[in-house]
């Protein structure tokens, strides 16, 4: 399958290449030049098949001759060794759990399916990749864990100083061996802007070969297509038209939810909630695309003023709003609406939900008002462990320390203070 760049300046490439190079050269994303839609039957008998078996199916097309077949299987089992539940929490709602993997947020699977592609793609050449990643909290600690020991890869990943968690933070700076954190003295913007700055830098490109693990990175990206197939394998017995709603902040998990109706997968609806960095919803409303600063909020993987996937959307539906609209609608919610949320959830259903759940869960709320006759879907991208403190501070429960969390939890952390591009060039350039 051939890759173009959503920018049009830059030549078409091959899966490998799109996921070595991870962004354009013209800086656009790349997106598969077609998507063909998986026959009937699979649909029809989908209850029938094994995660791996589906996701197989549905991302071969992209993958092509690239990866032998067995490969890719061997890859897909690895990645997909957890649950993907849907618990009914009210009628007509429920919740897809996508937090049953090593990191418990919902990027274990992008992660760990690019880390295993960048594996593969690397075994028989001497060139190191390094991969580069900005992150807010989740990002940082998936690709950690997915990448750890993977010959040929070094990974670097930026965070801002004092503005994740505790458990993330250790997710992150514990591992050791290709994982190197730089702990920035500064706001998660200045995280990504080292970043970029770093991808443009010819002379750092000429000394080695830098990729992106965030969901611009095909990828990570596509994969996440999976989770929608899985929750339509265990809902579709309700016999109700399915809409999904998606806690959003690059906007490419909802992005690769309308990838997997392009294959064919019947849905309504989709919903993209966010919290108050609302440029999407604004958007949606008046036509018009004003990126911001981002906002900090209590569901801080989504606190994004520019959304890097948006673009890839606005191409999937011909950048037509009107057609986009019968799609997609997008609402934004404050802190303080969360936490009603997350408390009305717990006191009717007695489920736990995490600050980016219950923004879900209050996008799928407003559109049922006007479309009651529908099977509801939000997306639990994180267990509420990870925003232990928010949880236990707005909820009358005290949450239980997974097994995945307590190995990191008395490891030593290890990180570089980085104040500025220069210590990063540095970095990169002479470690
Ligand atoms: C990354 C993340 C999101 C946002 O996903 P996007 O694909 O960037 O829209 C939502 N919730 C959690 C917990 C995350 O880690």
């Amino acid at each position: 399958m051939k890759f173009y760049s959503l920018n049009k300046q830059a030549p078409e490439v091959s899966f490998k290449d799109a996921v070595i190079k991870g962004i354009a050269p013209d800086r656009g994303l790349y997106f598969p030049e077609s998507i063909t839609p998986l026959p009937d039957s699979f649909f029809k008998g989908i209850e029938n098949l094994s995660n791996q078996e589906i996701a197989f199916n549905a991302i071969h097309q992209f993958v092509g001759d690239e990866i032998p077949n067995e490969k890719l299987r061997e890859i897909l089992a690895i990645v997909l060794d957890f649950d993907f539940p849907v618990v009914e929490i009210e009628e007509n709602i429920a919740t897809l759990e996508l937090f049953h993997g090593p990191t418990m947020a919902f990027k274990d699977v992008g992660a760990r399916f690019m880390a295993n592609c960048l594996g593969y793609f690397s075994e028989n050449t001497t060139n190191e990749v390094t991969v580069l990643v900005a992150t807010s909290g989740d990002t940082g600690g998936a690709v950690a864990n997915g990448f750890l020991g993977v010959d040929g890869v070094k990974v670097v990943i930026l965070y801002p100083n004092g503005k994740v968690s505790d458990i993330q933070e250790r997710q992150l700076t514990t591992l050791g061996q290709n994982i190197t954190a730089l702990e920035v003295d500064g706001t998660f913007d200045d995280c990504q802007k080292m970043v970029k700055t770093a991808f443009l830098d010819e002379a750092l490109l000429s000394k080695m070969q830098l990729t992106s693990a965030n969901s611009i990175n095909v990828a990570r990206w596509l994969p996440q297509l999976f989770y929608f197939l899985f929750a339509y394998k265990q809902a579709k017995s309700q016999g109700k038209e399915i809409v999904f709603s998606i806690p959003s902040g690059n906007f490419g998990n909802v992005c690769a939810g309308m990838v997997a109706q392009k294959l064919g997968m019947p849905v309504k609806h989709f919903i993209a909630a966010t919290n108050v960095n609302d440029t999407v919803p604004e958007f949606m409303n008046t036509g018009v695309y004003n990126p911001k600063p981002s906002i900090a909020t209590i569901s801080n993987a989504m606190d994004v003023g520019d959304p890097s996937n948006f673009i890839r959307i606005r191409h999937l539906f011909d950048d037509n709003l009107e057609k986009l609209k019968q799609n997609l609608s997008s609402f934004t919610f404050s802190d303080e609406e969360t936490k009603e949320a997350m408390k009305s959830i717990y006191r009717d259903s007695k489920y736990v939900a995490d600050p980016h759940g219950a923004i879900g869960y209050l996008g799928l709320k407003k559109h049922q008002i006007s479309n009651p006759d529908t099977y509801g879907i939000f997306l639990e991208t994180a267990h509420p462990v990870k925003f232990l403190d928010v949880v236990e501070e707005t909820i009358p429960e005290t949450i239980s320390i997974p097994e995945q969390i307590k190995k990191v939890m008395d490891k030593e952390k290890k990180s570089i203070p980085t104040k500025s591009y220069d210590d990063l060039k540095a970095f990169l350039l002479h470690r």
